[in-house]
């Protein structure tokens, strides 16, 4: 085992930087005090530093996925916003989510009796359980059951099994492709049951409102009830990050959560989502609100 320190091409003079075509022109960037794994999986390009100020962070073909600091912030919202939208979610399937923050949240709600992780890589459960222990914990849990695969491929064969769906995916660009393409709504729509719910990914509205509106087009023809909301996260471009919240029920409201935590399960359990910040989240300024609800 060499002792000289883990290089990566995004670290130069101790700062990781974000470049991507998908954000041009800025770049997120944070100081290293340490490379502690880089390896090219199946999939994809694997990076795990500890920071000066946010912790450890995972970094997925050279694009921030978590930190210790605000990772909470993303995982609670897209997982709530869904599970606070259906009566009694009793089957979950999270796909991608393998660094475990989403399964650790959904374990929270009492209903459910079993939450099934379809992850493409096998080397990110496996990282994030050495490097990102407070988010892997969700792997721990004796309701959670882990598969590892294409999530696309998964879905093709399930029908009116899970009553939520959380898509918690890396960028469209390399394996997650396949997961903002029309022919994934309708499998997630096949495997939902009659009230089903699911949230996604759903990228930034500064940045990627035209690939937003498209994805929520594919919607719209399939679900009665489409919305999006964002959540405010430091380490994601432009320091946002959005969900595509859809339900099969034409009653379900989504903009107000049907279940909502005691105040003192949000304090013991919250860091970021309430039943307010739910309300909130949705409230889009004019910009995005024009192109996604009024063009
Ligand atoms: N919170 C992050 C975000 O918003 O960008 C996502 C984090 S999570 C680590 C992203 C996961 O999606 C990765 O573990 C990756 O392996 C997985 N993934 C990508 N494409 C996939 C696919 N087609 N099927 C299942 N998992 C996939």
């Amino acid at each position: 085992m060499s002792n000289a320190p883990i290089t990566h091409p995004c670290i130069e003079n101790g700062w990781f930087m974000e470049k991507n075509d998908q954000w041009p022109g800025q770049a997120m960037s944070l100081k290293v005090e340490e490379v502690l794994h880089h390896e090219k999986s199946k999939y994809q390009d694997v990076l795990v530093f500890q920071s000066s100020n946010y912790g450890n962070v995972l970094v997925l073909d050279n694009v921030i996925q978590a930190t210790e600091r605000d990772e909470f912030s993303y995982q609670e919202m897209i997982t709530h916003l869904a599970m606070n939208s259906h009566p009694n979610p009793k089957k979950v399937l999270v796909i991608g989510g393998g660094d475990g923050g989403v399964l650790r949240e959904v374990v929270k709600h009492e209903s459910v009796e079993e939450a099934v992780l379809v992850d493409i890589d096998e080397a990110v459960p496996r990282v994030s359980k050495k490097y990102l222990p407070n988010m892997a914990i969700g792997f721990e849990h004796p309701k959670v059951k882990v598969h590892i695969g294409d999530g696309f491929e998964f879905l093709k064969d399930k029908t009116n099994q899970y009553d939520v769906i959380i898509t918690d995916s890396s960028d469209p660009d390399g394996p997650a492709e396949s997961l903002f393409g029309a022919e994934f709504f309708q499998l997630l729509k096949n495997a939902l049951t009659e009230k089903g719910v699911f949230s996604t990914q759903g990228e930034c509205m500064w940045l990627h409102l035209p690939l937003i509106k498209k994805v929520m087009n594919f919607c719209k023809d399939l679900y009665p009830r489409v919305e999006y909301a964002y959540t405010c996260i430091p380490t994601y471009p432009s320091g946002q990050i959005g969900h595509i919240i859809c339900s099969k029920d034409p009653n379900a409201k989504l903009r107000e959560p049907l279940r909502s935590f005691t105040r003192e399960q949000e304090e013991k359990l919250l860091r970021y989502y309430n039943a307010d910040i739910h309300k909130a989240a949705f409230v889009l300024p004019q910009f995005a609100k024009k192109v996604l609800y009024e063009q």
